[in-house]
């Protein structure tokens, strides 16, 4: 697939490549090698005609103006795959997320956006906006179903709130309200296994979508409420599953 060309023109400016210096090795642009290793391996190339390479170099010739209105920057996962194949370490996704912030907040994706507000209107932190109340029933119900319908699985167990459990077991937001039997695979996975763990009636969600709105006060709210729900129950390990 060809690439699509650079163009270039108009006033230049440099923020972003500031934070560019700040990320880069010595702040020395020509750290890069323009090998391409962060392109090849990231789930977002050839999204929006776009690549790490060449986002990269945008950024180096001053473009924030199209980096800006590019919405390319929202299809970065996250994933640091770039970080860990370039040979110079250049931190790509925290550019990235520096380019997000820049954003005024209603013009940031509507999806994302209200997934985080939803998820800061509820103590379960659901971005579904889940009640205790409603997680609750669907863990119970489901489990109920299972244990009846698989005897070998009669003494699986999902338990909520459990004091002193090894582990504190997150639950991706959307299963319980949409799917809620692909939560059992890993019920079963930890009861074969013999893992002691729990979940949260609160805090419980998996996701954190105020981090990827590059919202840094809620996604730091809900990092916080995640750490006290495992400390309140005396849990050793937070186990994430997302
Ligand atoms: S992997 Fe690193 S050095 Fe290679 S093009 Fe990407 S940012 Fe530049
Ligand atoms: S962090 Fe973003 S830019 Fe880097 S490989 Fe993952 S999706 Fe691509």
């Amino acid at each position: 697939m060809a690439e699509a060309a650079i163009k270039l023109g108009g006033k230049k400016k440099s923020i972003f490549m500031d934070k560019v210096k700040e990320i880069l090795p010595q702040g020395n642009l020509s750290l890069c090698l323009t090998c391409g290793l962060c392109s090849s391996g990231c789930p977002a190339t050839g999204l929006e005609s776009m690549d790490p390479r060449k986002f990269l170099r945008m950024v180096a010739l001053g473009m924030d103006d199209e980096i800006l209105a590019s919405d390319w920057p929202w299809c970065c996962t996250m994933c640091q795959r770039c970080v860990r194949v370039c040979p110079m370490q250049i931190d790509i996704p925290q550019l990235i997320f520096n380019i997000r912030k820049a954003r005024p907040r209603e013009d940031r994706p509507k999806g994302i956006r209200d997934s985080c507000d939803a998820a800061m209107k509820t103590e379960t932190l659901s971005a579904m906006g889940t009640s205790v109340e409603d997680f609750i029933f669907v863990v119970e119900d489901v489990l109920e179903e299972y244990q009846e319908s698989q005897p070998e699985f009669a003494d699986m167990q999902a338990p909520i709130d459990k004091k002193g459990a090894e582990f504190f077991l997150n639950q991706n937001s959307r299963e319980p309200v949409t799917e809620p039997d692909e939560m059992v695979p890993l019920w079963k996975i930890l009861h074969l296994a013999g893992a002691d763990w729990t979940y949260g009636s609160k805090a419980w969600t998996g996701e954190n979508y105020c981090l990827f709105i590059a919202d840094t006060d809620n996604w730091e709210k809900i990092t916080r409420a995640q750490a006290a729900m495992t400390t309140e129950l005396g849990c050793k390990t937070y186990l994430n599953t997302e």
